[in-house]
C-alpha cells in the first residue's frame, strides 16, 4: 500500500478545474494525494460512454482503490464545459446518473457527486457513504 491517503477523482480534462477540485478534496475529505481520472465531460463519459471508455474509467479507479487504499471518491461536472456542452440541468441529470451508475460498481468507497460552478467553487450534491 501506498504511503500517506489518497482520494479519487473523476474530472474532466479542462485546465480551469483541476486545482479548485484537488484542494476542495484535500480540505473535505482530509487527503494528501488526489488520483485524477480525466475525461473530456467525464459525466457524459460514464453515462453514455463505449464499453472500453467505462472499462478504462474502471481499470483506473481500481488502481486507486486496490493499490492506494483510496475510500472517496468523487465524481464531477462543470459549468461551461466543451467536453459535455449541454445545460446545467443535463449536466446534474448526467451527474446524478453517473454517481448511481459508479454505486453499481461496488468499490468499498464513499461517493460523491460534485458540480463545479461558473465562479470555479466546488458545490457538494450528492454524498453516498459506502456501507
Ligand atoms: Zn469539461
Amino acid at each position: 500500500m501506498a504511503e500517506g491517503k489518497f482520494a479519487t477523482l473523476i474530472a474532466c480534462m479542462d485546465g480551469r478545474v483541476q486545482v479548485p477540485l484537488s484542494e476542495w478534496m484535500r480540505e473535505h475529505l482530509q487527503v494528501d494525494y488526489v488520483d485524477t481520472i480525466t475525461e473530456a465531460g467525464p459525466e457524459k463519459i460514464v453515462t453514455q460512454g463505449t464499453e472500453a471508455q467505462i472499462a478504462a474509467i474502471r481499470e483506473k479507479i481500481e488502481v486507486s482503490v486496490n493499490l492506494h487504499g483510496s475510500a472517496n471518491l468523487v465524481m464531477s461536472a462543470h459549468h461551461d464545459c466543451g467536453g459535455n456542452p449541454v445545460s446545467k440541468e443535463q449536466h446534474l441529470k448526467e451527474l446524478a446518473q453517473s454517481v448511481e451508475a459508479i454505486q453499481s460498481w461496488e468499490y468499498p468507497v464513499r461517493i460523491m457527486g460534485v458540480w463545479v460552478n461558473e465562479k470555479w467553487e466546488v458545490e457538494l450534491i450528492h454524498d453516498k457513504p459506502y456501507h
